[in-house]
């Protein structure tokens, strides 16, 4: 179903508001926590109604979605890369998006080392993080993650700013603050290591089942689709 423009403008509200009191709750700054709207299989008109209201970064998860949405609003707003990334379509975003947040092999990586020195670009990406070792989860292990943030920033055209993960579906949020905590604490741990390349600012997890807590647990980046835009419908 197709949500009418106020009632998206509203649901950001909220979700901001949500974000803002989860912030008060845990002693943080609300300017430290990014709200990426995630507008995968929805049209143009609904970034357009967010886009209203000041939101600026959208997270889109397949590769031709990106391009068709680029050709109409380019640079106006920020492009997030948010889905499984194939090598093969590296090279169709890597002048349109600001973060890719799916790095979850060293040879994607080496891809977009390639693209992003064919453009002339510099390409800040996250390390995804398979935390709560899902066996259907693309990702890093939280054990091979440190040495894929040194291999993966001493590429001279990337910048790993941080790690991202989907935490498990759930009812309960509650269970989901294990994983979110975990992952500071890896990237806490990463961040002291000091490698070239790598600067461990950026957290990216948290979905509308459990972005409050993922703010809680520290959390600069949520990634929020349905409790903005409404349910996805995958079949058209
Ligand atoms: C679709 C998607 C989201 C948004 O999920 P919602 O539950 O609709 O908020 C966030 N992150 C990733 C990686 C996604 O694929």
């Amino acid at each position: 179903m197709e949500l009418s423009a106020e009632t998206i403008e509203q649901n950001l509200r909220e979700v901001r508001e949500k974000v803002a009191e989860a912030c008060r709750k845990s002693g943080r700054n609300p300017e430290d926590v990014k709200v990426l709207a995630v507008s995968k299989t929805k049209p143009v008109e609904d970034i357009r109604a967010a886009m209203s209201i000041g939101q600026h970064a959208f997270g889109e998860n397949y590769v031709q979605e990106i391009q068709k949405k680029y050709e109409v609003l380019g640079d106006q707003v920020e492009w997030h890369m948010i889905g499984h990334l194939q090598r093969n379509k590296v090279k169709y975003i890597i002048d349109k998006v600001k973060l890719i947040h799916s790095v979850d092999t060293v040879e994607l990586a080496e891809q977009i080392e390639k693209e992003a020195a064919k453009h002339g670009v510099n390409m800040d990406v996250l390390l995804e993080v398979n935390i709560a070792r899902e066996e259907t989860k693309w990702g890093f292990t939280a054990e091979a993650a440190p040495e894929a943030a040194k291999v993966i920033g001493a590429m001279p055209h990337i910048q790993v700013r941080g790690l991202m993960t989907s935490a498990p579906i759930t009812e309960d949020a509650e269970t989901n603050r294990v994983h979110f905590r975990n992952l500071r604490l890896l990237s806490e741990q990463i961040g002291a290591m000091g490698y070239p390349g790598v600067r461990m600012d950026t957290l990216s997890m948290g979905m509308t089942a459990d972005y409050p807590v993922a703010v809680e647990e520290g959390a600069t980046i949520v990634r929020v689709g349905t409790a903005i835009f409404g349910e996805r419908n995958y079949q058209k």
